[in-house]
């Protein structure tokens, strides 16, 4: 996905003269009117929107610099992803000099954080909801209480290879030979006092905040794992990131078990805007039609549609919005698609004018599959 940076084609330290101009041009060049696409032209607005207020524009540069951090889909793609580079990374250890520990105090860090996806439906965006999570970190116990990461309280760094974790040998003039420490199997400490790593169970209070994003990460610092840490010579502790992502397929569900509105469903969610896609009959493309719409938060809209060639647009009635807009609320768009009637409606070589002729006094509706209701217009 594009940066709105990369959308106004400006640098990320563009001043708002810049933003400007590059927007004036740009939203000359794909004006609809002109025959430019919609969605870029809409993106262009959107991207403006944000950068050119002071405000929104920090936020987003503070949301952005998450995620460039983070740069993984999600959470388990990252784990995956650093549990084979820390194989590359002790190799490098143990076989070679210089960077590598520097490497691997990064890494290292890394290594402790916990990552974690929370899933949210659209209707968890409306309210600040209090949550909690469970989940698993190693921290350092004395007899199954948390204990200090202090030196010489529950750990002393390893005499032998001075916490490195490694032994070097001079076997000639100029000729290094690494070795595995083994006075502390490698990593540079050892415990003292009955102290020892454990897994223990933990749990975290939070608050969904009111109209939340997809993809905003929270960071709960100082929660993560404890581990030693080779390059500082100490323990330290990772941080949780609380990574929230929008579950469409969830929201849907539990709209179709509420409403049960048939054909239409969410099909996308672009920032604060929510994409409909209703499935309409041949009928329907002919005659318009009239269908129920349920909204996450709890409303439900009757959309009379004459034309399902091209899509709608209910403005405000989108998500709320603390994602770069001037207005409080996103807007809803709803577009059409093409649904195959029930095998058992056989409309061989149908005469289309006829049958619109036939049809232009009533609104049809699917009341499943093939079965479908005529409703006459006043
Ligand atoms: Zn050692």
């Amino acid at each position: 996905m594009s940066s709105y940076y990369e959308i106004l084609e400006i640098n990320d330290d563009a001043t708002s003269d810049v933003i400007r101009q590059s927007y004036k041009k740009l939203v000359l060049k794909h004006h609809p009117d002109k025959g430019g696409d919609i969605k870029t032209f809409q993106k262009i607005q959107e991207a403006y929107e944000c950068l050119s207020d002071d405000n929104t524009r920090a936020q987003y540069d503070n949301t952005r610099a998450q995620y460039d951090y983070l740069q993984f889909e999600d959470a388990n793609e990252f784990m995956n992803m650093h549990s084979i580079d820390m194989s590359d990374i002790f190799n490098n250890i143990i076989n070679g000099f210089g960077l590598a520990s520097q490497n691997f105090s990064k890494y290292m860090e890394e290594e402790l954080n916990i990552y974690i996806t929370v899933h949210l439906t659209l209707m968890d965006i409306y309210v600040k909801s209090d949550r909690s999570i469970n989940y698993q970190r190693s921290i350092i116990t004395n007899n199954g209480k948390p204990a200090s990461l202090k030196e010489n309280t529950c750990w002393k760094l390893c005499k032998e290879c001075k916490g490195i974790g490694t032994k070097t040998y001079l076997i000639g003039p100029g000729y290094f030979q690494k070795t595995i420490c083994e006075a502390c199997d490698a990593t540079g400490f050892n415990f003292i006092n009955g102290c020892k790593i454990e897994n223990v169970n933990y749990s975290l209070e939070y608050t969904i905040p009111y109209g939340i994003h997809d993809g905003y990460t929270y960071i709960m610092k100082k929660n993560g794992h404890v581990g030693f840490n080779k390059y500082n010579k100490k323990f330290q502790t990772g941080d949780v990131f609380l990574i929230f992502k929008y579950d469409i397929n969830k929201t849907n569900e539990i709209l179709k078990d509420t409403y049960n509105f048939p054909n239409i469903y969410i099909s996308a969610v672009h920032s604060c805007n929510i994409d409909y896609t209703y499935e309409a009959n041949i009928f329907e493309f002919i005659t318009g039609t009239e269908f129920n719409l349920a909204l996450p938060n709890g409303e439900i809209i009757v959309i009379i549609a004459k034309n399902l060639n091209s899509s709608g647009q209910i403005k405000g009635k989108g998500l709320p919005n603390t994602n770069c807009s001037s207005t409080a609320f996103g807007n809803v768009n709803i577009y059409f698609g093409h649904r195959r009637i029930g095998e058992d409606i056989h409309l061989p070589e149908f005469d289309k004018i006829a049958l619109k002729r036939m049809m232009r006094n009533y609104y049809p509706k699917v009341i499943n599959g093939s079965i479908i209701e005529l409703t006459k217009k006043n």
